[in-house]
């Protein structure tokens, strides 16, 4: 099978979509830094630049002329990087509802929507201390009203998480098993 792309190409690939694939990057202290496609690991890997720390669960191979290539899963740079650091974590439902561990902080059963804790209608903001993980059951009682007109509470003040791997929490959505060993708070 060859890769659609040509251009910069390694070569064909075997056994996974070229496209859709991505690789977690990790800093050389294993800390989580971002997700690159599978060219860009491997490309990595081949320059000496970061090293394969698991490979494709489907043992996939990618091959140029020279080389056939295991495609990685997660790779860590061998020389640490200082990154930024960037306070704010973008909100996202998937990371909200990872923070709440998808349980209703109203009554603790599966939750499936997310409530805003002071309700929009009422200048409530869509932020990370406004926003939590709830039943479809409780956010139908809770409608437009205050925890207070309702004598609700909640057991905790709702937070912005915070850590790097949040980051990737918030805005990756394919999380491949293998990756969360590394995105563990
Ligand atoms: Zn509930």
């Amino acid at each position: 099978m060859r890769c659609a792309d040509d251009r910069g190409c390694l070569g064909g690939v075997i056994g996974f979509s070229w496209q859709r694939q991505r690789v977690l990057l990790l800093n050389a202290t294993y800390e989580p830094l971002t997700v690159v496609s599978t060219r860009r690991a491997i490309v990595l890997t081949i320059t000496g630049r970061a090293e394969t720390v698991h490979e494709d669960e489907d043992h996939a191979l990618a091959h140029s002329e020279q080389l056939v290539v295991p495609v990685p899963s997660v790779i860590r740079l061998r020389h640490f990087v200082r990154v930024p650091y960037r306070a704010q974590i973008p909100m996202t439902r998937a990371a909200l509802m990872r923070r709440d561990a998808n349980r209703c902080v109203y009554c603790g059963s599966r939750a499936t929507t997310i409530d805003h804790v002071v309700p929009r209608s009422r200048g409530g903001a869509n932020t990370w201390d406004n926003c939590v993980a709830c039943c479809a059951p409780c956010n139908r009682r809770k409608a437009d009203r205050l925890l207070s007109e309702l004598g609700w509470s909640l057991n905790r003040a709702p937070v912005a998480p915070k850590g790097r791997h949040w980051r990737l929490l918030a805005t990756v959505t394919d999380i491949d098993p293998v990756w969360e060993q590394y995105l563990a708070a």
